[in-house]
């Protein structure tokens, strides 16, 4: 069974943090930030998509998962996510497992969608929306299921992604 994502945004504040992403890309990243940034939320073609830093490796020191390796990793405050998108919405860092570390796989439908939403709400309202209170955000915040981060989430998914 997957476990619930965890995410955040954060505010950026300039206090020490000392998790370093790798900034190259994954295989068919630019397909699965299209897929979401374009087809579902509807970004014109021509607004640039946040990049996207991949959090791995000694970087991930929290959230043990059940086969013991950690796949989670904590920000300036403590807590403990998956992914985080920063202000002014221009980067995102996402947890990226080494693939022996979960048995799972990585996918892009886990936490993706979620992030770019933030990205996409700082673009079209200039609010982020920290607490998650746009109704397109997943259930678990409160929302009725399919809103606009479900729907991405279904649309990778079904694209392998
Ligand atoms: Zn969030």
């Amino acid at each position: 069974m997957k476990k619930l994502l965890f995410a955040a945004f954060l505010l950026f504040s300039g206090c020490a943090y000392d998790v370093s992403p790798s900034w190259g890309k994954l295989n068919d990243q630019d397909k699965a930030v299209s897929l979401v940034w374009n087809q579902q939320y509807g970004v014109p073609a021509k607004v640039k998509p946040p990049l996207i830093g991949w959090v791995e490796n000694k970087d991930l020191s929290c959230n043990k998962n059940q086969w013991g390796h950690y796949d989670g990793f904590r920000l300036p405050d403590g807590l403990c996510v998956w992914g985080v998108t920063y202000e002014p919405g221009g980067i995102i860092e996402i947890a990226h497992p080494m693939p022996e570390w979960d048995l799972v796989g990585f996918s892009y439908h886990k936490t993706l969608p979620h992030e770019l939403y933030h990205a996409w709400l700082f673009w079209k309202t200039g609010d982020p929306d920290p607490g998650h209170t746009n109704p397109g955000f997943e259930a678990r915040y409160g929302h009725p299921p399919g809103g606009a981060v479900d729907q991405a989430t279904t649309a990778l998914a079904n694209e392998g992604l």
